[in-house]
Protein backbone atom coordinates (compact mmCIF):
# COMPACT_ATOMS: atom_id res chain seq x y z
CA UNK A 1 0.00 0.00 0.00
CA UNK A 2 1.45 3.34 -1.03
CA UNK A 3 0.63 6.60 0.69
CA UNK A 4 1.72 10.11 -0.20
CA UNK A 5 3.65 11.62 2.69
CA UNK A 6 3.70 15.42 2.88
CA UNK A 7 6.92 15.10 4.89
CA UNK A 8 8.90 13.49 2.05
CA UNK A 9 6.69 14.81 -0.78
CA UNK A 10 6.66 11.28 -2.17
CA UNK A 11 4.50 8.20 -2.23
CA UNK A 12 5.92 5.73 0.27
CA UNK A 13 5.19 2.11 1.07
CA UNK A 14 2.97 1.99 4.13
CA UNK A 15 4.66 0.08 6.96
CA UNK A 16 3.00 0.52 10.36
CA UNK A 17 5.04 0.92 13.54
CA UNK A 18 3.38 -2.18 14.94
CA UNK A 19 2.38 -5.17 12.87
CA UNK A 20 -1.32 -5.34 12.16
CA UNK A 21 -2.09 -2.06 13.89
CA UNK A 22 -2.54 1.52 12.73
CA UNK A 23 -2.62 4.60 14.93
CA UNK A 24 -4.20 7.60 13.29
CA UNK A 25 -4.88 11.16 14.46
CA UNK A 26 -7.11 13.47 12.45
CA UNK A 27 -7.45 17.13 13.47
CA UNK A 28 -11.11 17.80 14.10
CA UNK A 29 -13.28 20.91 13.89
CA UNK A 30 -13.56 23.94 16.12
CA UNK A 31 -17.10 23.67 17.41
CA UNK A 32 -18.80 27.05 17.28
CA UNK A 33 -21.20 26.48 14.41
CA UNK A 34 -22.63 23.79 12.15
CA UNK A 35 -19.85 22.22 10.09
CA UNK A 36 -19.65 23.15 6.43
CA UNK A 37 -19.03 20.69 3.63
CA UNK A 38 -15.37 21.77 3.42
CA UNK A 39 -14.95 20.45 6.97
CA UNK A 40 -16.75 17.31 5.86
CA UNK A 41 -14.08 16.51 3.28
CA UNK A 42 -11.36 15.38 5.73
CA UNK A 43 -13.99 13.55 7.78
CA UNK A 44 -15.19 11.53 4.80
CA UNK A 45 -11.77 11.03 3.23
CA UNK A 46 -9.98 9.85 6.35
CA UNK A 47 -12.93 7.73 7.47
CA UNK A 48 -12.55 5.97 4.12
CA UNK A 49 -8.80 5.55 4.71
CA UNK A 50 -9.66 4.00 8.06
CA UNK A 51 -12.27 1.69 6.55
CA UNK A 52 -9.84 0.55 3.87
CA UNK A 53 -7.15 -0.13 6.48
CA UNK A 54 -9.67 -2.20 8.42
CA UNK A 55 -10.62 -4.05 5.27
CA UNK A 56 -6.92 -4.88 4.84
CA UNK A 57 -6.97 -6.44 8.29
CA UNK A 58 -5.42 -3.67 10.40
CA UNK A 59 -6.78 -2.77 13.78
CA UNK A 60 -7.16 1.00 13.57
CA UNK A 61 -6.99 3.26 16.57
CA UNK A 62 -8.53 6.49 15.30
CA UNK A 63 -8.45 9.68 17.33
CA UNK A 64 -10.10 12.94 16.31
CA UNK A 65 -10.41 15.94 18.59
CA UNK A 66 -12.98 18.64 19.11
CA UNK A 67 -11.43 22.07 19.69
CA UNK A 68 -13.82 23.40 22.31
CA UNK A 69 -11.94 26.46 23.57
CA UNK A 70 -11.30 29.16 21.01
CA UNK A 71 -11.93 32.86 20.35
CA UNK A 72 -14.86 32.13 18.05
CA UNK A 73 -16.59 29.91 20.62
CA UNK A 74 -16.11 32.55 23.31
CA UNK A 75 -17.43 35.29 21.04
CA UNK A 76 -20.55 33.31 20.23
CA UNK A 77 -21.08 32.45 23.91
CA UNK A 78 -20.88 36.14 24.82
CA UNK A 79 -23.36 37.02 22.07
CA UNK A 80 -25.83 34.47 23.40
CA UNK A 81 -25.03 35.23 27.04
CA UNK A 82 -24.23 31.60 27.85
CA UNK A 83 -21.19 29.66 29.02
CA UNK A 84 -18.81 28.66 26.18
CA UNK A 85 -19.41 25.00 27.05
CA UNK A 86 -23.07 25.43 26.08
CA UNK A 87 -21.95 26.46 22.59
CA UNK A 88 -19.30 23.75 22.19
CA UNK A 89 -21.53 20.96 23.54
CA UNK A 90 -24.34 22.02 21.22
CA UNK A 91 -22.13 21.94 18.13
CA UNK A 92 -20.37 18.73 19.11
CA UNK A 93 -23.79 17.08 19.16
CA UNK A 94 -24.72 18.67 15.83
CA UNK A 95 -21.41 17.58 14.33
CA UNK A 96 -21.96 14.02 15.48
CA UNK A 97 -25.39 14.08 13.88
CA UNK A 98 -23.87 15.19 10.57
CA UNK A 99 -21.18 12.53 10.84
CA UNK A 100 -23.83 9.88 11.32
CA UNK A 101 -25.70 11.14 8.25
CA UNK A 102 -22.51 10.93 6.19
CA UNK A 103 -21.85 7.46 7.65
CA UNK A 104 -18.57 8.62 9.20
CA UNK A 105 -17.74 6.19 11.97
CA UNK A 106 -17.26 7.63 15.45
CA UNK A 107 -13.56 7.83 16.32
CA UNK A 108 -12.14 5.38 18.83
CA UNK A 109 -11.78 8.48 21.02
CA UNK A 110 -13.06 12.04 20.50
CA UNK A 111 -11.07 14.03 23.07
CA UNK A 112 -12.00 17.62 23.90
CA UNK A 113 -9.39 20.29 24.55
CA UNK A 114 -11.02 21.54 27.78
CA UNK A 115 -10.76 18.07 29.30
CA UNK A 116 -7.03 17.74 28.61
CA UNK A 117 -5.67 20.94 30.16
CA UNK A 118 -3.56 19.13 32.78
CA UNK A 119 -1.72 17.20 30.08
CA UNK A 120 -1.10 20.41 28.15
CA UNK A 121 0.37 22.13 31.21
CA UNK A 122 2.61 19.13 31.75
CA UNK A 123 3.92 19.13 28.18
CA UNK A 124 4.49 22.89 28.25
CA UNK A 125 6.48 22.44 31.48
CA UNK A 126 8.62 19.76 29.79
CA UNK A 127 9.29 22.15 26.90
CA UNK A 128 10.33 24.86 29.37
CA UNK A 129 12.57 22.41 31.24
CA UNK A 130 14.24 21.40 28.00
CA UNK A 131 14.74 25.03 27.00
CA UNK A 132 12.43 24.78 24.00
CA UNK A 133 10.11 27.43 25.43
CA UNK A 134 10.18 30.64 27.45
CA UNK A 135 7.82 32.72 29.55
CA UNK A 136 7.28 36.35 28.57
CA UNK A 137 6.67 39.11 31.09
CA UNK A 138 2.89 38.92 30.87
CA UNK A 139 2.92 35.16 31.50
CA UNK A 140 2.56 34.06 27.87
CA UNK A 141 4.57 30.92 27.14
CA UNK A 142 6.12 30.73 23.68
CA UNK A 143 7.73 27.86 21.83
CA UNK A 144 11.27 28.77 20.79
CA UNK A 145 11.30 27.74 17.13
CA UNK A 146 15.05 28.36 16.75
CA UNK A 147 15.68 25.69 19.37
CA UNK A 148 14.16 23.02 17.15
CA UNK A 149 16.48 22.24 14.30
CA UNK A 150 13.90 20.51 12.13
CA UNK A 151 11.43 23.40 12.24
CA UNK A 152 9.99 23.73 8.72
CA UNK A 153 10.54 20.11 7.65
CA UNK A 154 6.88 19.42 6.96
CA UNK A 155 5.90 22.57 5.11
CA UNK A 156 9.21 22.78 3.22
CA UNK A 157 9.11 26.51 3.65
CA UNK A 158 12.02 28.88 3.55
CA UNK A 159 12.18 29.96 7.18
CA UNK A 160 14.25 33.07 6.53
CA UNK A 161 11.58 34.35 4.17
CA UNK A 162 8.91 33.57 6.71
CA UNK A 163 10.84 35.28 9.45
CA UNK A 164 11.33 38.47 7.52
CA UNK A 165 7.68 38.40 6.41
CA UNK A 166 6.50 38.17 10.01
CA UNK A 167 8.98 40.61 11.53
CA UNK A 168 6.47 43.45 11.59
CA UNK A 169 4.55 41.54 14.27
CA UNK A 170 7.45 42.03 16.63
CA UNK A 171 7.71 45.72 15.90
CA UNK A 172 4.10 46.42 16.84
CA UNK A 173 4.94 45.25 20.35
CA UNK A 174 1.69 43.33 20.38
CA UNK A 175 3.48 40.24 21.55
CA UNK A 176 6.73 39.59 23.31
CA UNK A 177 8.25 36.94 21.08
CA UNK A 178 11.96 36.51 20.69
CA UNK A 179 11.49 35.38 17.09
CA UNK A 180 8.68 36.08 14.63
CA UNK A 181 8.04 32.35 14.15
CA UNK A 182 7.73 31.55 17.85
CA UNK A 183 4.19 30.54 18.71
CA UNK A 184 1.96 30.54 21.77
CA UNK A 185 1.75 27.53 24.07
CA UNK A 186 -0.14 29.28 26.87
CA UNK A 187 -1.68 32.74 27.06
CA UNK A 188 -3.01 34.90 29.88
CA UNK A 189 -6.76 35.25 30.33
CA UNK A 190 -8.67 38.25 29.10
CA UNK A 191 -11.77 39.75 30.67
CA UNK A 192 -14.81 37.52 30.12
CA UNK A 193 -12.85 34.50 28.96
CA UNK A 194 -12.68 31.05 30.47
CA UNK A 195 -9.33 30.33 32.16
CA UNK A 196 -7.38 27.69 34.03
CA UNK A 197 -4.72 27.93 36.72
CA UNK A 198 -1.16 27.27 35.57
CA UNK A 199 2.37 27.85 36.91
CA UNK A 200 2.71 30.87 34.59
CA UNK A 201 -0.57 32.73 34.76
CA UNK A 202 -4.31 32.17 34.82
CA UNK A 203 -5.05 31.56 31.18
CA UNK A 204 -5.70 29.08 28.41
CA UNK A 205 -3.70 26.98 25.97
CA UNK A 206 -2.68 27.98 22.47
CA UNK A 207 -4.34 25.95 19.72
CA UNK A 208 -1.48 23.68 18.62
CA UNK A 209 -0.61 22.10 21.95
CA UNK A 210 -3.88 20.18 22.29
CA UNK A 211 -3.17 17.87 19.37
CA UNK A 212 0.37 17.03 20.55
CA UNK A 213 -1.00 16.18 23.98
CA UNK A 214 -4.07 14.20 22.93
CA UNK A 215 -2.17 12.29 20.30
CA UNK A 216 0.42 11.19 22.86
CA UNK A 217 -2.16 10.36 25.51
CA UNK A 218 -4.40 8.21 23.32
CA UNK A 219 -1.95 6.84 20.74
CA UNK A 220 1.54 7.08 22.22
CA UNK A 221 4.62 9.20 21.51
CA UNK A 222 4.90 7.89 17.97
CA UNK A 223 1.99 7.36 15.62
CA UNK A 224 1.55 6.06 12.10
CA UNK A 225 -0.66 8.65 10.45
CA UNK A 226 -1.47 12.26 11.22
CA UNK A 227 -3.99 13.89 8.92
CA UNK A 228 -6.10 16.95 8.17
CA UNK A 229 -6.82 19.52 5.52
CA UNK A 230 -3.87 21.05 3.68
CA UNK A 231 -4.38 24.44 5.34
CA UNK A 232 -3.18 22.76 8.54
CA UNK A 233 0.30 21.96 7.19
CA UNK A 234 1.57 25.36 8.22
CA UNK A 235 1.61 26.45 10.91
CA UNK A 236 -0.56 23.94 12.82
CA UNK A 237 1.11 20.66 11.92
CA UNK A 238 4.58 22.18 11.72
CA UNK A 239 4.06 23.42 15.27
CA UNK A 240 2.68 20.09 16.46
CA UNK A 241 5.85 18.39 15.18
CA UNK A 242 8.04 20.94 16.95
CA UNK A 243 6.19 20.50 20.27
CA UNK A 244 5.95 16.71 20.17
CA UNK A 245 9.44 15.98 18.92
CA UNK A 246 11.06 18.52 21.23
CA UNK A 247 9.15 17.15 24.23
CA UNK A 248 9.37 13.43 23.46
CA UNK A 249 12.71 13.25 21.67
CA UNK A 250 11.19 10.97 19.03
CA UNK A 251 9.78 11.27 15.55
CA UNK A 252 6.11 12.17 16.02
CA UNK A 253 4.16 10.79 13.05
CA UNK A 254 5.47 8.57 10.29
CA UNK A 255 3.05 9.60 7.56
CA UNK A 256 1.44 13.01 7.13
CA UNK A 257 -1.68 13.00 4.93
CA UNK A 258 -3.45 16.14 3.77
CA UNK A 259 -6.61 16.56 1.76
CA UNK A 260 -6.91 19.37 -0.79
CA UNK A 261 -9.64 21.96 -0.50
CA UNK A 262 -13.24 21.73 -1.35
CA UNK A 263 -13.76 24.87 -3.42
CA UNK A 264 -16.68 26.82 -4.65
CA UNK A 265 -16.17 28.83 -7.85
CA UNK A 266 -12.52 27.84 -7.45
CA UNK A 267 -12.16 29.50 -4.05
CA UNK A 268 -11.70 27.63 -0.81
CA UNK A 269 -14.99 27.13 0.94
CA UNK A 270 -14.72 28.74 4.37
CA UNK A 271 -16.83 30.30 7.05
CA UNK A 272 -14.80 33.49 7.09
CA UNK A 273 -15.23 34.04 3.33
CA UNK A 274 -18.95 33.37 3.66
CA UNK A 275 -18.99 31.09 0.59
CA UNK A 276 -20.10 27.92 2.29
CA UNK A 277 -22.87 25.36 2.56
CA UNK A 278 -23.35 23.52 5.80
CA UNK A 279 -23.76 19.78 5.76
CA UNK A 280 -27.25 20.50 7.08
CA UNK A 281 -28.04 22.67 4.01
CA UNK A 282 -27.03 19.84 1.71
CA UNK A 283 -28.95 17.30 3.79
CA UNK A 284 -32.17 19.16 3.02
CA UNK A 285 -31.73 18.61 -0.70
CA UNK A 286 -29.92 15.30 -0.84
CA UNK A 287 -29.37 12.14 1.09
CA UNK A 288 -25.97 12.74 2.73
CA UNK A 289 -24.79 9.54 1.11
CA UNK A 290 -24.79 11.55 -2.12
CA UNK A 291 -22.45 14.08 -0.51
CA UNK A 292 -20.16 11.27 0.55
CA UNK A 293 -20.20 9.80 -2.95
CA UNK A 294 -19.43 13.25 -4.40
CA UNK A 295 -16.42 13.70 -2.09
CA UNK A 296 -15.01 10.31 -3.00
CA UNK A 297 -15.46 10.83 -6.71
CA UNK A 298 -12.19 12.83 -6.69
CA UNK A 299 -8.81 11.88 -5.32
CA UNK A 300 -8.35 13.42 -1.88
CA UNK A 301 -5.24 15.38 -2.91
CA UNK A 302 -7.01 17.03 -5.86
CA UNK A 303 -8.98 20.21 -5.33
CA UNK A 304 -12.68 19.56 -5.74
CA UNK A 305 -15.10 22.18 -6.95
CA UNK A 306 -18.59 22.00 -5.53
CA UNK A 307 -21.43 22.40 -8.00
CA UNK A 308 -25.06 21.39 -8.42
CA UNK A 309 -24.14 19.49 -11.61
CA UNK A 310 -21.54 17.38 -9.85
CA UNK A 311 -23.97 16.65 -7.04
CA UNK A 312 -26.56 15.53 -9.59
CA UNK A 313 -23.94 13.33 -11.23
CA UNK A 314 -23.08 11.89 -7.81
CA UNK A 315 -26.76 11.23 -7.14
CA UNK A 316 -27.12 9.38 -10.41
CA UNK A 317 -23.93 7.43 -9.83
CA UNK A 318 -24.99 6.31 -6.39
CA UNK A 319 -28.44 5.39 -7.65
CA UNK A 320 -26.89 3.18 -10.28
CA UNK A 321 -25.26 1.09 -7.56
CA UNK A 322 -28.32 1.12 -5.28
CA UNK A 323 -30.52 0.18 -8.22
CA UNK A 324 -28.32 -2.79 -9.05
CA UNK A 325 -28.42 -4.05 -5.47
CA UNK A 326 -32.20 -3.47 -5.39
CA UNK A 327 -32.54 -5.60 -8.50
CA UNK A 328 -30.39 -8.32 -6.97
CA UNK A 329 -32.60 -8.27 -3.87
CA UNK A 330 -35.66 -8.55 -6.07
CA UNK A 331 -34.21 -11.54 -7.94
CA UNK A 332 -32.92 -13.11 -4.73
CA UNK A 333 -36.39 -13.24 -3.24
CA UNK A 334 -37.56 -15.40 -6.09
CA UNK A 335 -34.44 -17.39 -6.85
CA UNK A 336 -33.49 -20.85 -5.75
CA UNK A 337 -30.29 -22.88 -6.01
CA UNK A 338 -27.66 -23.02 -3.31
CA UNK A 339 -24.97 -23.94 -5.80
CA UNK A 340 -23.84 -22.03 -8.85
CA UNK A 341 -23.98 -23.52 -12.29
CA UNK A 342 -20.72 -24.15 -14.09
CA UNK A 343 -21.19 -21.02 -16.16
CA UNK A 344 -21.98 -18.91 -13.10
CA UNK A 345 -18.88 -20.17 -11.32
CA UNK A 346 -16.86 -18.94 -14.26
CA UNK A 347 -18.58 -15.53 -14.16
CA UNK A 348 -18.13 -15.25 -10.40
CA UNK A 349 -14.43 -15.81 -10.87
CA UNK A 350 -14.32 -13.07 -13.50
CA UNK A 351 -16.15 -10.71 -11.14
CA UNK A 352 -13.42 -11.11 -8.55
CA UNK A 353 -11.14 -9.16 -10.86
CA UNK A 354 -13.10 -6.05 -9.88
CA UNK A 355 -12.12 -6.50 -6.26
CA UNK A 356 -8.49 -6.62 -7.33
CA UNK A 357 -9.06 -3.51 -9.43
CA UNK A 358 -10.62 -1.77 -6.44
CA UNK A 359 -7.79 -2.76 -4.10
CA UNK A 360 -5.18 -1.68 -6.62
CA UNK A 361 -6.76 1.79 -6.82
CA UNK A 362 -6.96 2.11 -3.04
CA UNK A 363 -3.40 0.83 -2.61
CA UNK A 364 -2.27 3.71 -4.77
CA UNK A 365 -2.64 6.45 -2.16
CA UNK A 366 -6.38 5.83 -1.71
CA UNK A 367 -7.49 6.63 -5.22
CA UNK A 368 -11.20 6.55 -4.48
CA UNK A 369 -12.07 7.90 -7.94
CA UNK A 370 -10.63 4.77 -9.57
CA UNK A 371 -11.99 2.57 -6.79
CA UNK A 372 -15.51 3.82 -7.51
CA UNK A 373 -14.90 3.18 -11.21
CA UNK A 374 -14.17 -0.44 -10.26
CA UNK A 375 -17.52 -0.62 -8.43
CA UNK A 376 -19.25 0.74 -11.54
CA UNK A 377 -17.53 -1.88 -13.68
CA UNK A 378 -18.73 -4.56 -11.30
CA UNK A 379 -22.27 -3.15 -11.43
CA UNK A 380 -22.19 -3.20 -15.21
CA UNK A 381 -20.88 -6.75 -15.19
CA UNK A 382 -23.63 -7.75 -12.75
CA UNK A 383 -26.38 -6.14 -14.80
CA UNK A 384 -25.32 -8.07 -17.88
CA UNK A 385 -24.74 -11.41 -16.13
CA UNK A 386 -27.79 -11.86 -13.93
CA UNK A 387 -31.21 -13.01 -15.04
CA UNK A 388 -34.41 -14.38 -13.54
CA UNK A 389 -32.92 -17.83 -13.97
CA UNK A 390 -29.77 -17.01 -11.91
CA UNK A 391 -29.19 -19.14 -8.84
CA UNK A 392 -29.41 -17.71 -5.36
CA UNK A 393 -25.75 -18.51 -4.79
CA UNK A 394 -24.64 -16.49 -7.79
CA UNK A 395 -26.86 -13.50 -7.04
CA UNK A 396 -25.73 -13.49 -3.43
CA UNK A 397 -22.05 -13.65 -4.39
CA UNK A 398 -22.36 -10.61 -6.67
CA UNK A 399 -24.41 -8.72 -4.15
CA UNK A 400 -21.88 -9.42 -1.38
CA UNK A 401 -19.07 -8.04 -3.53
CA UNK A 402 -20.87 -4.83 -4.43
CA UNK A 403 -21.96 -4.27 -0.86
CA UNK A 404 -18.48 -4.99 0.50
CA UNK A 405 -16.71 -2.55 -1.84
CA UNK A 406 -19.35 0.13 -1.27
CA UNK A 407 -19.06 -0.37 2.46
CA UNK A 408 -15.30 0.27 2.34
CA UNK A 409 -16.21 3.64 0.82
CA UNK A 410 -18.80 4.06 3.59
CA UNK A 411 -21.63 3.98 1.05
CA UNK A 412 -24.83 2.28 2.15
CA UNK A 413 -26.25 0.64 -0.95
CA UNK A 414 -28.36 -2.17 0.47
CA UNK A 415 -31.54 -0.74 1.87
CA UNK A 416 -32.27 -3.67 4.11
CA UNK A 417 -35.00 -2.58 6.45
CA UNK A 418 -38.34 -3.51 5.03
CA UNK A 419 -40.65 -0.54 5.01
CA UNK A 420 -43.92 -1.19 6.78
CA UNK A 421 -47.09 -0.32 4.91
CA UNK A 422 -47.71 2.60 7.28
CA UNK A 423 -44.22 3.96 6.56
CA UNK A 424 -44.84 3.73 2.83
CA UNK A 425 -48.09 5.60 3.19
CA UNK A 426 -46.50 8.29 5.33
CA UNK A 427 -43.76 8.76 2.73
CA UNK A 428 -46.31 8.99 -0.06
CA UNK A 429 -48.21 11.66 1.86
CA UNK A 430 -44.96 13.55 2.43
CA UNK A 431 -44.21 13.29 -1.29
CA UNK A 432 -47.61 14.76 -2.17
CA UNK A 433 -47.00 17.65 0.18
CA UNK A 434 -43.50 18.21 -1.17
CA UNK A 435 -44.92 18.38 -4.69
CA UNK A 436 -47.59 20.81 -3.62
CA UNK A 437 -44.85 22.98 -2.09
CA UNK A 438 -42.91 22.63 -5.36
CA UNK A 439 -40.07 20.92 -3.48
CA UNK A 440 -39.49 18.51 -6.35
CA UNK A 441 -36.05 17.49 -5.11
CA UNK A 442 -37.60 16.07 -1.96
CA UNK A 443 -40.48 14.52 -3.89
CA UNK A 444 -38.05 12.79 -6.22
CA UNK A 445 -35.92 11.68 -3.34
CA UNK A 446 -38.91 10.01 -1.70
CA UNK A 447 -39.84 8.31 -4.96
CA UNK A 448 -36.24 7.03 -5.21
CA UNK A 449 -36.21 5.84 -1.61
CA UNK A 450 -39.38 3.90 -2.26
CA UNK A 451 -38.06 2.53 -5.56
CA UNK A 452 -34.93 1.29 -3.82
CA UNK A 453 -37.22 -0.74 -1.56
CA UNK A 454 -39.02 -2.17 -4.55
CA UNK A 455 -42.11 -0.01 -4.12
CA UNK A 456 -43.76 1.18 -7.29
CA UNK A 457 -45.94 4.28 -7.40
CA UNK A 458 -48.75 4.92 -9.80
CA UNK A 459 -50.43 8.29 -10.07
CA UNK A 460 -54.13 7.68 -10.77
CA UNK A 461 -57.23 9.84 -10.84
CA UNK A 462 -58.17 8.53 -7.40
CA UNK A 463 -54.73 9.45 -6.03
CA UNK A 464 -51.46 7.61 -5.68
CA UNK A 465 -51.56 3.83 -5.73
CA UNK A 466 -48.62 1.71 -4.74
CA UNK A 467 -47.53 -1.89 -4.88
CA UNK A 468 -44.49 -3.92 -4.02
CA UNK A 469 -42.50 -4.99 -7.06
P1 LIG B 1 -11.44 24.02 11.18
O1 LIG B 1 -12.70 23.86 11.97
O2 LIG B 1 -11.39 25.25 10.34
O3 LIG B 1 -10.21 23.84 12.06
O4 LIG B 1 -11.39 22.83 10.12
C1 LIG B 1 -11.54 21.45 10.43
C2 LIG B 1 -10.97 20.63 9.31
O5 LIG B 1 -11.61 20.94 8.05
C3 LIG B 1 -9.48 20.86 9.05
O6 LIG B 1 -8.87 19.62 8.76
C4 LIG B 1 -9.45 21.78 7.84
O7 LIG B 1 -8.26 21.65 7.12
C5 LIG B 1 -10.63 21.23 7.06
N1 LIG B 1 -11.18 22.19 6.09
C6 LIG B 1 -11.68 23.42 6.34
N2 LIG B 1 -12.13 24.00 5.19
C7 LIG B 1 -11.91 23.11 4.19
C8 LIG B 1 -12.17 23.11 2.77
N3 LIG B 1 -12.76 24.13 2.15
N4 LIG B 1 -11.81 22.02 2.06
C9 LIG B 1 -11.24 20.96 2.67
N5 LIG B 1 -10.97 20.89 3.98
C10 LIG B 1 -11.30 21.95 4.75
ZN1 LIG C 1 -4.39 19.37 15.20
Amino acid sequence: MKVYNTLSKRKEEFVPLEDGQVSMYVCGPTVYNLIHIGNARPMIVFDTVRRYMEHRGYRVNYVSNFTDVDDKIIKKANEEGVDPSVISERYIEECKRDMKGMNVKPATVHPKATEEIDGMIEMIQTLLDKDHAYVAEDGTVYFKTRSFRDYGKLSHKNLDDLRSGARSLLVTGEDQKQDPLDFVLWKPKKEGEPYWESPWCQGRPGWHIECSVMSRKYLGEQIDIHAGGEDLIFPHHENEIAQSEAANGKEFAKYWLHNAFLNIDNHKMSKSAGNFFTVRDIGEKYDLQVLRFFMLSAHYRSPLNFSAELMEAAKNGLERIIGCVGNLNFLLERASGEEMTEEERESAKQAEAYIAQFDEAMDDDFNTADAIAAIFDLVKFTNTHVAESSTKAFLQALKDEIVMLSDICGLIVDKKEELLDADVEALIRERQEARKAKNFARADEIRDTLAAQGILLEDTREGVKWKRA
